[in-house]
């Protein structure tokens, strides 16, 4: 195993010039968006060469955000597993709760470089969109979030926050009233206001460049967490697990590591109900390649190609589709994707709870499950990594009403 500081340069899974991860990304939108978007790859291009760009990031990151987040030998976490060391990446520590800050405050960045003067977003858990109306707030610049109706219901905590910052909710009520309605809504937003507003979105879905660029932003998380393990135990870890919505923590944290190739990489979708189709949302294991939101990659959809309705109890989670790079890096085989069940994740938030003091999102307490899971098969000298992607304090009142109690 290489135990260089730095993993070398992966050819493998930088997209082409057209956005593709081997067959799967691309641009698949209307013309009216061509222009937009190539304005921003090329801003991006030249933010990445330019060193006071790097250094105004870097610092918000460190004095805003509140980087670096620490690595956490969960040790109560460990003997409750029976195997593996687990350790703990806390992106919950992050301000604002959760690893989305990491893409919006980038994003924010390029919208003032590229002379926009408007921000509207998408969200789901309402992680995505606190974040962005944190970064807004940050720079002065107005924001608008589309927010489905039944996600406004399951995450009022976050809802009331991004007004306190002053954005505006816009909730939707089409489809099934969650983020894949949302994003249309914002698509549809951006189509007729692309001269003067940039879309931040939220995961590495979306048309290129923004599966490359959400994760480049991420990959914050994974380049310290390796470096952390090279510092804290002198090497890399043996196994990398991170939960899969749209795929930008995971991205973030296995980026770093993916031609290290004896770090094993799991990515862990959400099971909800069961596999039939409308119970879950697991597009790689359960998906058919299509196109979702201007990019191909795995898709749930019926016979017809109609994109599924999807569940799970965790609205961060509750999505059709998936990023590309990750639907590339599955049918190459770099990375195991498995699937988690609504129970088992209400089972793991609860034992992370009460083992470590820590209340994780509904969204990340999938990973756990399977961590807990995967740990127990490995030995104790091995060391396993977990994105802890976000608190969950936003999850109390759902859980509360989940289980049927009043407060
Ligand atoms: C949004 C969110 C997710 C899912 O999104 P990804 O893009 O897959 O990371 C996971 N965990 C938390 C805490 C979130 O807020």
């Amino acid at each position: 195993m290489s135990i260089a500081p730095e993993s070398p340069k992966s050819t493998k899974s930088v997209p082409d010039q057209n956005g593709r991860f081997g067959k799967f990304g691309g641009r698949f939108v209307p013309e009216t968006l061509t222009q937009a978007l190539e304005q921003l790859s090329d801003e991006y291009e030249r933010a990445k060469q330019d060193k006071s760009f790097q250094q105004e990031l870097s610092d918000l990151l460190k004095s805003f955000v509140g980087r670096p987040s620490p690595l956490y030998h969960a040790k109560r976490l460990t003997a409750a597993a029976g195997g593996a060391q687990i350790w703990l990446k806390r992106e919950d520590l992050n301000h604002t709760g959760a690893h989305k800050i990491n893409n919006t405050v980038g994003q924010a960045l390029l919208t003032l470089r590229m002379g926009k003067t408007r921000v509207i977003a998408e969200t789901g858990a309402g992680q995505h969109g606190v974040a962005t109306a944190t970064a807004c707030a940050h720079f002065g610049l107005p924001c608008v979030v589309y927010m489905g109706a039944e996600d406004i219901r399951r995450q009022k905590p976050n809802v009331f926050s991004m007004k306190l910052m002053g954005a505006e909710i816009r909730p939707v009520e089409s489809g099934s009233k969650t983020l894949r309605d949302a994003v249309n809504e914002a698509m549809r937003d951006w189509m007729a206001s692309v001269e003067d507003t940039h879309y931040i979105i939220g995961s590495v879905i979306g048309p290129h460049p923004f599966p490359m660029m959400v994760r480049d932003f991420q990959s914050i998380i994974g380049r310290e967490a390796r470096s952390q393990c090279l510092e804290i135990f002198e090497k890399l870890p043996d196994c990398v697990v991170a939960c899969v919505g749209g795929g930008s923590n995971a991205a973030g944290m296995f980026f770093p590591f993916v031609d290290d190739d004896g770090v094993r990489l799991v990515g862990v979708e959400a099971g909800g109900r069961g596999a039939s189709p409308g119970d879950h949302a697991s597009p790689l294991s359960f998906g058919r390649p299509g196109v979702l939101h201007g990019s191909y990659s795995y898709v749930m959809q019926d016979a017809d190609g109609q994109t599924c309705d999807v569940h799970s109890m965790s609205a961060g989670l509750d999505y059709p589709g998936v990023g590309p790079e990750h639907s590339y890096w599955k049918d190459s085989g770099r990375v195991d994707y498995v699937d988690c069940g609504d129970d088992a994740a209400m089972q793991a938030f609860d034992r992370l709870a009460r083992t470590e003091g820590i209340i994780a999102a509904l969204e990340t307490s999938h990973a756990i499950a399977k961590a807990l899971e995967i740990a127990g098969t490995m030995s104790p000298d091995q060391h396993l990594l977990v994105c802890l992607s976000g608190r969950g304090d936003k999850d109390a009142m759902e859980i509360a009403r989940l289980r049927g109690e009043n407060w």
